[in-house]
């Protein structure tokens, strides 16, 4: 399975707070590798590492990237999702499991260069709804459901239960 990466676009450090919190979290529990985020947040950052040392994993978080030049570097397929994008039934199938991936997801209006550089615009569904649901399908499909459980070998794990929370602390 090639590293998977999230760029995150138009990020309003107050409107958008909590939204792109998720958008990280999402990706992060789904198998993504990191995020770039265009708009610098420190807070952000903050948020996000803290979840990542005490839950496990390497994933990483930058902020205030310049998206015009990720996207010129990136060295990889790039996804762009988007409701008026092709089928992701139809897309899943030609996207390489070899390169690396950059999904873009937007916050507003997302600028017709994404467009134009994406290899895949894909829409998850016909419906205008959320980056966050948007990526979280995107990536379950991808990966084929893999990542729900996967040991992430931090400082907590939690452990599946029909009832009650069972979470195991690692002795450090
Ligand atoms: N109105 C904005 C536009 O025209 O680009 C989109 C706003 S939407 C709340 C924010 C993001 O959610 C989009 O940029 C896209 O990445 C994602 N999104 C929303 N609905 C989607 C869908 N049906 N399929 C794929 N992505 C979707």
């Amino acid at each position: 399975m090639p590293d998977i990466w999230i760029l995150r676009i138009g990020h309003r450090p107050q409107r958008d707070k909590r939204v792109t919190t998720h958008v990280a979290l999402s990706s992060r529990a789904l198998g993504a590798s990191g995020i770039y985020v265009d708009t610098e947040d420190k807070v952000l950052e903050e948020n996000v590492r803290s979840v990542v040392e005490r839950f496990g994993g390497d994933y990483k978080i930058e902020t205030g990237v310049s998206r015009k030049k990720l996207l010129k570097d990136f060295k990889g397929e790039v996804v762009h999702l988007t409701m008026y994008g092709q089928r992701l039934d139809e897309a899943l199938p030609k996207i390489s499991k070899e390169k690396d991936l950059l999904i873009v997801v937007g916050a507003e209006k997302v600028p017709p260069d994404v467009y134009q550089r994406a290899d895949h615009n894909i829409s998850v569904g016909n419906q205008p709804h959320s980056e966050i649901a948007a990526l979280a399908i995107f990536l379950d499909r991808f990966t084929d459901g893999k990542n729900l459980y996967s040991d992430r070998d931090g400082l907590l794990t939690v452990i599946p239960n029909e009832r009650g929370k069972t979470v195991v602390e690692k002795n450090s």
